[in-house]
């Protein structure tokens, strides 16, 4: 008989880790399954300054190292696989990984999001060859040259000035002509003398065959096209959750995001969200973090009421 966990945790970011952490120190039996490298959208973050506590040289990997060690330390067994397949009907949840089929009496998801492409032509194609979706990942790439960022949120505005670090010139493409990014980073970005903000405009097509050449731009306002020549474009535009695996599987809202109550239960008894794949306002390390607890105490009480019996 294949071995039941107390829990499984599918996705190794903040929600995840912090899941860990509070169901293997509850004592709950605990495998946490990571399909790449754990940290989620937090392994790519650079400077991390509104994580509580994180003052001086807090980035987003020596982060997610600490928050694996603690989690493993309490007794979470992490496994690599990838999951393509579960199957909430039953008591005992399953999930079929590409090395195994696990088993357990509760299935915490924390699979995060990915980033959203901006749609414009040749996006795909230069992938990897100019256009990125994470800093960094390829900023020093971009040493001494000059970048776009596409975007107007706080990734897309955190993110040009990290760039700001390696590149000589940083344009910020934004599609209106207000930030949508916390006040406080505006005012940096807004200050910062290697940044160009351009209001109003979106990239139409990517130009360059083998590398990125230059971006083609038009004002949204006024339809006019502009080129800008660059040699890094870096898109920012948004996430989209990764729940493709638990569509028709547990209720999502329309945008896919997993609906949870207050305690991160979903509408399946037994299995619970947290973190960026959750429908919720404000994604976060911290309210990551913050749901990874409620959800591993909330399956801890699950567990006592529907498997141990008086
Ligand atoms: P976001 O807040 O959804 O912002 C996406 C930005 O991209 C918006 O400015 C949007 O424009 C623009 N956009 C969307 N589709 C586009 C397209 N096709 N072409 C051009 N522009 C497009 O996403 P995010 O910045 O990645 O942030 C996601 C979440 O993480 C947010 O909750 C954010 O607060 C959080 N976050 C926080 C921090 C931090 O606090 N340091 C850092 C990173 C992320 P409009 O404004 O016109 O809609």
């Amino acid at each position: 008989m294949a071995h039941i966990y107390d829990t499984i945790i599918i996705g190794g970011g903040p929600g995840g880790l912090a899941a860990g952490l509070y169901a293997a120190r509850s004592k709950m039996d605990t495998l946490l399954i990571e399909r790449g490298k754990f940290g989620g959208q937090t392994a790519t973050t650079d400077e991390l300054e509104n994580y509580p506590g994180s003052i001086e040289d807090c980035t987003g990997p020596s982060l997610i190292e600490r928050m694996r060690k603690q989690a493993e330390e309490f007794g979470t067994a992490f496994v690599k696989d990838e999951i393509t397949e579960v199957d909430f009907s039953g008591k005992i949840k399953k999930v079929v990984g590409k090395k195994e089929t696990y088993e357990a009496k509760t299935i915490i998801i924390a699979t995060g999001a990915y980033p959203r492409l901006a749609g414009f032509k040749n996006e795909l194609e230069l992938r990897g060859k100019g256009v990125s979706y994470c800093a960094t990942c390829d900023a020093d790439f971009f040493t001494e040259l000059d970048v776009a960022v596409v975007g107007g949120g706080d990734s897309a505005l955190t993110e040009s000035l990290y760039l700001t670090k390696f590149a000589e010139n940083v344009t910020v493409i934004h599609r209106r002509d207000q930030f949508r990014g916390a006040k406080s980073i505006q005012d940096k970005v807004l200050s910062n003398p290697k940044i160009k903000v351009i209001y109003d405009s979106v990239v139409d097509e990517a130009k360059g065959d083998e590398i990125l050449e230059g971006l083609v731009l038009r004002n949204v306002k006024t339809g006019e096209a502009s080129d800008l020549k660059v040699d890094g474009c870096f898109v920012f535009v948004g996430y989209l959750p990764i729940t493709e695996l638990f569509t028709g599987k547990i209720n999502l809202d329309e945008t896919g995001y997993i609906i949870t109550d207050e305690d991160m239960r979903t509408n399946i008894p037994g299995v619970f969200a947290a973190g960026d794949v959750r429908r919720k306002s404000l994604r976060q390390v911290i309210t990551a973090s913050a749901d990874g607890a409620i959800a591993a105490t909330t399956a801890e009480h699950y567990i006592e009421n529907e498997f141990n019996e008086a």
